[in-house]
């Protein structure tokens, strides 16, 4: 046996990706390759997180920064977007890819002030309104607040 940490093929969504680092074993008569589960564990988040930059996806980190940026914890954000409990954990560590519809809502969460508020749960009428000045908003790149100011002065004229 002798000890490797040669770039290692690895399988994603049918798609091979190489992943460096990956401290391993490796037998000199069949060249067979041992890991230790850690390793294993660590190879696939990785390799999760190879996949997710070629595809345009967020990253973990990505992610995890939304979240902070949004200033909720992981459960919190999971129960306003109605995610099962432990999804962020797994999004934020690599451990499972998001899918394309999640990568969406989540970047639009991290971008479009009042769309985290939105969904938290309002009144149907008020829901319409704010998402009305959301979809206005992020059409002429202003802010919701600004929208909110400029529809109350049209009223008010
Ligand atoms: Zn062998």
């Amino acid at each position: 046996m002798v000890a490797t940490i040669e770039p290692v093929e690895y399988e994603v969504h049918g798609e091979t990706v190489f992943v460096d680092g990956i401290k391993r074993h490796r037998c000199q008569g069949c060249g067979e390759e041992i890991l230790r589960i850690d390793a294993i564990e660590e190879l696939r988040k990785k390799a999760n997180e190879y996949y997710k930059k070629a595809h345009e996806l967020l990253t973990g980190d990505e992610i995890r920064a939304i979240r902070y940026k949004l200033g909720v914890s992981q459960s919190e954000i999971e129960g306003i977007i109605k995610a099962g409990e432990k999804t962020f954990t797994r999004w934020e560590s690599n451990k499972v890819i998001q899918s394309g519809i999640a990568d969406s809502l989540l970047r639009v969460l991290g971008a479009v002030p009042g769309a985290l508020a939105y969904l938290k749960g309002m009144s149907p009428v008020y829901s319409r309104t704010i998402a009305a000045q959301i979809a206005f908003a992020s059409n002429t790149g202003e802010t919701v607040a600004e929208v909110s100011g400029t529809r109350r002065e049209l009223m008010a004229a």
